[in-house]
């Protein structure tokens, strides 16, 4: 038989583990032909999320779980659950019902009998969302399909499942600044799209400011493209030709009509546009300098303080 594991990334998620467990468990029950269980990411939580993790672990010995010694993020925690997963199909969910484990019958029939490698879902509305953060996503998801080599499927959540050949090309992927959506749509294979309504959380608050958002937006760009770097260039190239033309039509003039002392106002905007572009592009170029560093440094992405999988004899 088949087996499929769900990793749950959860940080700071008491609240909502219980739903979550008995919904996703009354789907499970009714799977035919695998044999489905879970694996629990505890993100290094301050609530009781761990315990929570293990009273369910008592009750259910198919469950697993992973808890980090801190907070390393949700994408260290989709990869420390696909690295220690075995299943012959791995999905991932979130913790907080978000996404309807109602689908996961669908999704898994893709896979395993459509001839699909992957089944993911798609959210279609943006109900309930903030306008402005819904047209900044719109142009950050045009912006990074233009400039990357990774074409990343407008609304596409992290709710999935894949086989055992797209974890293994994922988790082949040796670098620190993981940017799943790019990642999972950088190694290909055939994927179905699920559409998937905006629900609402069933307990807890949601971990995402405007600015981490933010951030995360400008990881993925800089994590999949480097025309930032070709912009500054461009940019650069653009200025100094402007001022070479008005270095020469000032000396043409001053040969003709001689020299003349007005011209400071126009003098400092130049100089502020100038010295402006000069530290942008070194802000830019200094953005991938940072992230080769971190590179550099082979850092490990997470550290686990305790877990209930046993190590492979063979590792
Ligand atoms: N999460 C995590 N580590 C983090 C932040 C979030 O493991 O540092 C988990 C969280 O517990 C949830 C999922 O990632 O299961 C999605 O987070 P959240 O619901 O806060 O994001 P949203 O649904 O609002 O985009
Ligand atoms: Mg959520």
């Amino acid at each position: 038989m088949n087996t499929l594991e769900f990793i749950v990334p959860c940080y700071n998620e008491s609240e909502a583990l219980p739903a979550f467990y008995e919904a996703v468990s009354k789907v499970f029950a009714n799977l035919s032909g695998v044999a489905a269980s879970l694996i629990f990411v505890d993100d290094g939580s301050r609530d009781s999320t761990l315990e929570a993790i293990k009273s369910i672990a008592e009750k259910d010995s198919s469950v697993k779980y992973i808890s980090f010694s801190r907070n390393f993020g949700k994408e260290a925690a989709m990869l420390a659950g696909l690295k220690m997963s075995r299943a012959d199909f791995v999905g991932i969910i979130d913790a907080d019902l978000q996404h309807s484990p109602e689908l996961i019958p669908e999704m898994l029939k893709a896979v395993a009998d459509e001839g699909y490698d992957i089944a993911a879902a798609r959210r279609v509305d943006r109900s309930g969302e903030a306008k402005l953060k819904s047209a900044f996503s719109r142009a950050f998801y045009k912006l990074i399909n233009r400039i990357s080599d990774a074409q990343i499927e407008e609304g596409a959540q992290d709710f999935r499942i894949m086989n055992r050949k797209v974890v293994n090309a994922i988790i082949s992927m040796p670098e620190y600044n993981r940017f799943s959506k790019g990642i999972f749509s950088w190694v290909g294979f055939k994927t179905k799209w699920f559409e998937h309504e905006n629900q609402k959380r069933v307990a807890g608050t949601t971990k995402w400011s405007f600015w981490k958002l933010f951030t995360y937006a400008a990881d993925g760009i800089i994590g999949f493209s480097t025309a930032p770097l070709k912009l500054s260039l461009i940019v650069g190239t653009f200025t100094s030709l402007i001022g070479f033309l008005y270095a020469l039509y000032t000396i043409v003039k001053t040969l003709i009509f001689g020299p003349d002392v007005n011209g400071y106002p126009s003098l400092i905007c130049a100089i502020l546009i100038i010295g402006g572009l000069v530290l942008i592009s070194l802000g830019i170029t200094g953005e991938y300098i940072a992230r080769m560093y971190m590179e550099v440094k082979n850092r490990p992405d997470y550290i686990i303080n305790e877990t209930n999988i046993m190590p492979e004899i063979d590792e």
